[in-house]
């Protein structure tokens, strides 16, 4: 049988990075064995939708390039693909699990819960839950009977479906990733399946949906892995257990030091993205960072999401999307929490940005900073170049603005320290070599530079740094002969005499 996957957000706010891994996963699964990859809106819980969050999603996923195959906008022949446009079919399968007795109407109100919850707390017990040892001191259809079941129902008495979980029962299945897993079914609750506001809850939807789509494997984070039981068990009651899908339970995502998830609130404390777009929250206005806003490559963050969970059993890190594709597996992701790392997601975007040519580089620029007016689009392959091995992120390379600006101020510190009683005279003097210099080229210059101080018979640490304060303003930053190259003559000659008369 031909592999189908799913990624199925919920449109409750920014997709997590942990959220764009586990899109990730499945899609090289599906590409890797030439299956098909689908995306579903889980949206049946209106009280947690967000506006905008859909289209947030479907936008990162094509900044990632991770394309689905079927979905709301692809189409496909299992659609629709939002399951708020699937209401019906939920209906008649919480029917079929009532008349199956796999299922049952409960009238409880929240109240009448909280209650419960309070009494079993008063008598010591704190983990009380609707279940098999409790159900039957509950308003439902197993203790009030098919009769009064029947007059609230169309009396309109707002009511749920709950699932039976039967009691004291193994439930074993296996997991790609963590092999067996066996829950016993008294820690599981009756969970509501189904509401009488004609919505099914996440794991009727879930499980209808993906015997409805032919999904074969159930790749999601492990917060899920508690849920697979009663899913497990939803599938037996349906019938449909000979076309369980496999599950693989992806690790957690762990904060960079310390215990637990990685979360928004880490990223804001660290001061590194967690979402793979920038994200304005539509109520509190508030904005939270984006890989892409903040200047990474979505190759190179797809690269880091890989890693974080998966190993290829080499030394190799860095892989394009044709090697992802051909090496991932399910067997290699590993069971423990994967630790994230900023400085290594650094890293990765650093090897990227470093592969790419300076034409490929410069057009990334420009496409990452349309308004960016220094230097013009046929200089900026050059700029590129030379930044290159001191960028990691896209912005760096627009960090140096004295490329394409006159420094109005000096390091003072460089010009204390190098800036000597002789300078203005050597300068002067060096002024007239570059003058004469026809070979304005990186390698032009450099070797005029060695002529003049082999002639002078001074260090190159004499005039180096005091030439770079002029021409940059700066202590530090790439290569003489390339900023002056870069420059040109006429720049370089300008800004010396601008320099020499503020500092000489
Ligand atoms: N809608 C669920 C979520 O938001 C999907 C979980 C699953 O893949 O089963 O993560």
């Amino acid at each position: 049988m031909s592999v189908r996957v799913r990624f199925a957000p919920s449109p409750t706010g920014p997709l997590h990075m942990g959220g764009v891994r586990t899109a990730l996963y499945n899609y090289l699964l599906a590409r890797k064995e030439g299956g098909v990859f689908v995306l579903r809106i889980e949206d049946t819980d209106q009280t947690r939708y967000v506006p905008g969050a859909e289209d947030y999603i479907k936008e990162a996923l094509q900044w990632c390039g991770i394309e689905p195959d079927e979905g709301p906008d692809q189409g496909g022949p299992f659609g629709p693909y939002r399951q708020s446009e699937r209401k019906d079919t939920y209906a008649r399968y919480a029917n079929q699990l009532i008349e199956s007795g796999w299922a049952y109407y409960a009238f409880d109100t929240a109240e009448e819960i909280d209650a419960k919850r309070e009494e079993a707390k008063e008598a010591g017990q704190h983990s009380w839950q609707y279940d098999a040892a409790t159900r039957m001191g509950m308003r439902n259809s197993e203790t009030l009977g098919a009769e009064e079941t029947a007059r609230l129902i169309e009396g309109g008495a707002p009511y749920t479906v709950r699932f039976k979980i039967p009691s004291s029962e193994e439930v074993v299945f296996h997991d790609e990733i963590r092999g067996e897993v066996r829950y016993n079914t008294d820690v599981l609750d009756d969970k509501v399946l189904f509401k009488s506001d004609g919505m099914p809850t996440y794991h009727l939807a879930n499980v209808v949906d993906d015997y409805a789509m032919k999904i074969t494997h159930v790749i999601r984070g492990e917060e899920w892995l508690p849920s697979a039981p009663l899913h497990v068990l939803l599938y037996r009651a349906l019938g449909w257990e000979d076309v369980r899908p496999k599950f693989a339970h992806l690790p957690l995502i762990l904060k960079p030091a310390g215990n637990g998830k990685l979360s928004k609130r880490d990223g804001d404390k660290f001061g590194f993205p967690v979402f793979p777009l920038q994200w304005k929250d539509p109520e509190s206005g508030e904005v939270a960072a984006g890989y892409r806003e903040d200047g990474y490559f979505p190759e190179a963050f797809l690269n880091m999401l890989l890693m974080l969970g998966w190993n290829p059993g080499t030394e190799q890190e860095l892989f394009s999307k044709e090697e992802m594709t051909a090496q991932f597996s399910l067997e290699r992701v590993v069971k423990s929490g994967a630790r994230f790392s900023p400085e290594k997601a650094k890293w990765f975007n650093e090897h990227y940005l470093r592969s790419l040519s300076p034409d490929d580089l410069a057009h990334a620029v420009m496409h990452f900073a349309p308004s960016f007016t220094g230097v013009s689009s046929d200089r900026m392959p050059a700029m590129c170049a030379m930044l290159a091995e001191r960028s990691s992120l896209l912005p760096d390379l627009l960090a140096h603005a004295y490329l394409y600006e006159r420094p109005t101020e000096y390091d003072e510190k460089t010009a204390r320290k190098k800036w000597k009683d002789n300078t203005t005279e050597l300068i002067t003097e060096l002024r007239g070599y570059i003058a004469g210099l026809d070979d304005f080229s990186e390698a032009g210059f450099d070797a005029m530079l060695q002529n003049f101080v082999q002639a002078k018979e001074i260090g190159f640490g004499t005039i180096g740094p005091v030439l770079r304060l002029l021409l940059t303003g700066a202590g530090g930053g790439p290569a003489m002969g390339a900023i002056a190259a870069f420059l040109g003559k006429e720049e370089v000659l300008e800004r010396i005499d601008a320099g020499l008369k503020k500092l000489g």
